[in-house]
């Protein structure tokens, strides 16, 4: 009967990735807590006070990558993470976020292991660049924070990310 219920579970889970697109994962509260804590309790986006709403953002939105590691997740309030949904992060949003991965990578491994949540700072790294560098033309419409999605060059981003590279070397 549990595997019943579980195999109903999976197929619940698909069909709500089928309607409402599939950023719709909650990790445990042990996780968002502790990237709360290394985020200051604030927002990663807007740096506001987190509250009992906050919400754990795929950096890299989930349905562009299936990444659900730590290392692509970020805490965020509602009003953020509603408004980013499945747009892509702008450059310097990207650079806050290769810098916190890379100053915060034993921290963010730590915090996974006791969620038993999957930590891997190379795919979450090497699909981003992917993602980055395979974007078309050179006026991509970016979220640059709540409200404001605006044109860049991906270059840019793919630049920002290096921050984080350099760290693995
Ligand atoms: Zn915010």
């Amino acid at each position: 009967m549990v595997a019943q219920f579980n195999s109903i579970a999976v197929v619940e889970q698909d069909l709500q990735d089928h309607l409402f697109g599939s950023d719709r994962v909650t990790p445990p509260l042990d996780l968002r807590r502790g990237l709360g804590f290394l985020q200051g309790g604030r927002c990663f986006y807007c740096k506001g006070e987190l509250t009992g709403t906050a919400e754990a953002d795929h950096f890299v939105p989930r349905s562009r990558c299936n990444v659900d590691a730590i290392e692509n997740l970020v805490m965020a309030d509602r009003s953020c993470n509603n408004d980013k949904r499945d747009i892509l992060a702008g450059p310097e949003l990207i650079r806050t976020w290769a810098e916190r991965n890379r100053v915060e990578g034993a921290n963010l491994v730590r915090i996974a292991n006791n969620s038993r949540w999957d930590t891997d700072a190379t795919v979450t790294l090497a699909v981003a660049r992917s993602i980055y560098r395979n974007l078309p033309g050179r006026d991509t419409p970016f979220w640059l924070g709540r409200g404001k999605v605006d044109s860049a060059t991906p270059a840019l981003a793919v630049g920002a990310l290096q921050i984080w590279i350099d760290g693995f070397r």
